[in-house]
């Protein structure tokens, strides 16, 4: 039997050439508030992994975040050439809508960091751009296959999933914007790391101790 709403959702879908549009009206009230949150609150790096998604794992609601989402969720160095795009979203979350926190959320059984640990040692690759992309991360790799050399390789994912964050951490610092809001106190950089197999999610602040740069 069909409800009412699906006979009002099936009147609102058109066919344009083989595409199916389904346009769902929101309550105008909303639309001012989306304005409004979207110009003051979090930037997002969460991985692009389906199981994941940060607007379920934080319930956040339209206009509450600003997301980018790659693989194995990685903030690359600043590099105009190489990382344009994600330099452009960080740019625009910072000097546009002025964020006052940018999270950057790791992930259990994060497939791109198991790909970042199995990376032979002679660096050789075989992929066209995966294994160049999570390298982008491999002083987190280098730091736990030596620290935590004892471990079982799925423990030492599970390390280098934190040790990854805190190395997008630092990589956000290389941007100039970012490194002045933070200094600034109008910015905080945010850790995180999502265990979906054991419901637990962690938060942590680094203290980078940044001074200001020094004229020698
Ligand atoms: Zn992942």
């Amino acid at each position: 039997m069909v409800t009412a709403n699906e006979l009002a959702v099936a009147e609102k879908r058109k066919t344009c050439g083989k595409i199916l549009i389904c346009t769902v009206h929101l309550p105008k009230a909303k639309a001012p508030r989306f304005v409004l949150l979207l110009s003051s609150l979090f930037m997002v790096f969460a991985c692009s992994d389906s199981r994941v998604c940060p607007s379920h794992i934080l319930d956040l609601q339209p206009g509450e975040a600003f997301m980018v989402r790659n693989i194995a969720n990685m903030v690359p160095p600043y590099d105009k050439t190489m990382y344009s795009g994600v330099g452009a979203a960080i740019e625009y979350a910072v000097l546009h809508l002025k964020v006052e926190n940018i999270v950057v959320i790791g992930h259990s059984c994060c497939g791109g960091i198991k790909g970042l640990m199995s990376i032979p040692d002679d660096g050789t690759t075989a992929s066209d751009f995966i294994e160049q992309w999570v390298s982008i991360c491999a002083p987190a790799k280098t730091k736990v296959k030596s620290e935590y050399s004892g471990l079982s390789f799925s423990e030492q994912c599970t390390n280098c999933e934190k040790e990854a964050v805190n190395v997008s951490l630092g990589n956000l610092l290389t941007y100039p914007f970012v490194r002045e809001a933070v200094l600034k106190n109008t910015l905080v950089l945010k850790g995180a790391h999502y265990d979906f197999v054991n419901g637990k999610f962690d938060l942590w602040n680094l203290n980078f101790q940044i001074t200001p740069t020094l004229a020698v």
